[in-house]
């Protein structure tokens, strides 16, 4: 219901020509409700509210864009910017320690992430670093038992540090090594000591933190002593098959500046799943198509002057690339039209082929973190140009590259067809 009312509150701004302020307040008001019964912290929903408000005012809609495209194009970004930037998943050499309160999900987690990272092709172990929980060991070797990973522990000793500085010469062979930790039911000292000196002990790569789904305002004081203990790089919220919308995790999400790497949906050790924000945002406002309602608008744009002559003549700017794609978009299926060109040689990689609404947007918000010479002129990106522009966008850099990639590959068909000659009309040929 409270999906329908937002989509209400957005059909109002259609076909407004100038953004209406108390529309914009009201569908700002249904978002608030949306997020606040999500368990989303009422600090993070008040600066997203306002974010919202203050660039629906006063940013210009992209030329082409209508009022509702306009808010619906910003009101996606802020949320998506509240689900914190894209963490990567390596499939290198790593450590994780796992961090969280008794209940949390860790344990099971950390069986998880044994089967998704085996399942990767990777020699994975496992060492139980809980003391505190009767049978801890019990439970995480018999996890680890059923999917082969080899998981060390000392259900006798009571020394968290000592099992792991054992377990650590015991597991020299793996290549991801998970070490489970103790939760107890609220911070102590002790706790937050013990996980510190398991941080340094074992010169961890990733420090994730556990946080189950239902968790509400607790989760801030939560993370943000476990940040401060053991600076947190990923969050990984759990049992979300359940009631739980899960916004109570984005606190920790804010907390500790990092970003939500798993979701947990199940009982099963095959139960995760990669963190998907498209999906989360949707079950957070409680509409099943925000996503396709982004995408409809952007389909709603009007493409103009696709000026194909001059882009043969001349420079082919991101710009151009996008509206290119836009309209292609409009118009059907790429491959079909790509492949009605005379592209000589070109090789286009199949993915190209598939850039979707959902994609659009993204690139949309990536070209918008871009300057103006880098939209005119993509080749004066380079790595530290990259990474600034993905951290603007809350995308991973894999992004932009692709986005460039695309840049390129197109570039380079349009050169294949100036090269057969210029005469080709593209133009009437895409009507
Ligand atoms: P720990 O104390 O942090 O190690 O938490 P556990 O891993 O022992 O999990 C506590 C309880 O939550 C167990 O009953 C788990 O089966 C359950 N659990 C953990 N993750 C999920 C999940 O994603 N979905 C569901 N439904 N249950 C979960
Ligand atoms: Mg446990």
């Amino acid at each position: 219901r409270l999906g329908s009312s937002l989509k209400d509150a957005l059909k109002k701004l259609a076909g407004k020509t100038v953004v209406d302020r108390a529309a914009v307040e009201e569908l700002v008001k249904d978002l608030q409700r949306a997020l606040i019964q999500s368990d989303v912290n009422v600090k993070l929903v008040m600066n997203l509210s306002q974010a919202i408000k203050t660039r629906s005012l006063e940013e210009e809609p992209l030329k082409g864009m209508g009022v509702r495209e306009h808010v619906l194009r910003i009101v996606y970004q802020e949320l998506v910017g509240l689900m914190g930037p894209e963490v990567e998943v390596t499939l290198g050499q790593q450590t994780i320690l796992m961090a969280g309160l008794q209940g949390s999900g860790k344990t099971t987690t950390t069986a998880k992430l044994a089967r998704y990272f085996q399942r990767k092709g990777l020699r994975v172990a496992v060492i139980c670093g809980d003391t505190f929980r009767p049978g801890a060991y019990q439970q995480i070797s018999t996890l680890c038992q059923k999917i082969n990973v080899p998981c060390f522990g000392d259900p006798n000793e009571t020394d968290a540090v000592k099992i792991v500085t054992k377990g650590l010469k015991s597991v020299g062979q793996a290549e991801v090594l998970i070490i489970d930790t103790q939760g107890r039911h609220a911070l102590e000292e002790g706790l937050i000591q013990e996980i510190v000196d398991l941080n340094t002990l074992s010169k961890a790569t990733h420090r994730w933190l556990v946080i189950d789904a239902a968790l509400g305002q607790q989760a801030s004081e939560q993370a943000r002593r476990f940040h401060q203990a053991i600076d947190i790089d990923g969050v990984i919220i759990t049992k979300m098959d359940g009631t739980a919308k899960g916004g109570g995790a984005l606190s920790a999400v804010a907390e500790t500046k990092s970003g939500i790497v798993f979701i947990g949906s199940g009982e099963t050790i095959e139960d995760l799943e990669r963190f998907d924000p498209d999906g989360f945002i949707s079950r957070l406002l409680g509409m099943g198509d925000l996503k396709a309602l982004v995408e409809r608008a952007e389909e709603a744009i009007t493409t103009e002057d696709v000026d194909v002559n001059s882009m043969l003549r001349g420079k082919f700017t991101l710009r151009d690339m996008y509206k290119q794609l836009e309209a292609v978009n409009k118009m059907g299926p790429l491959k079909q039209i790509m492949s009605m060109l005379p592209l000589g040689n070109v090789d286009i990689p199949n993915d190209v082929y598939e850039v979707t609404g959902t994609k659009m947007v993204r690139y949309r918000i990536i070209m918008d973190s871009m300057t103006n010479e880098e939209l005119d002129d993509p080749a004066v990106i380079g790595s530290s140009r990259m990474h600034r522009i993905a951290t603007g966008a809350g995308a991973s850099p894999d992004e932009v590259r692709e986005l460039l990639r695309y840049h390129k590959t197109m570039q380079r068909a349009l050169k294949g067809m100036r090269g057969a000659g210029g005469k080709f009309n593209m133009q009437r040929m895409m009507k």
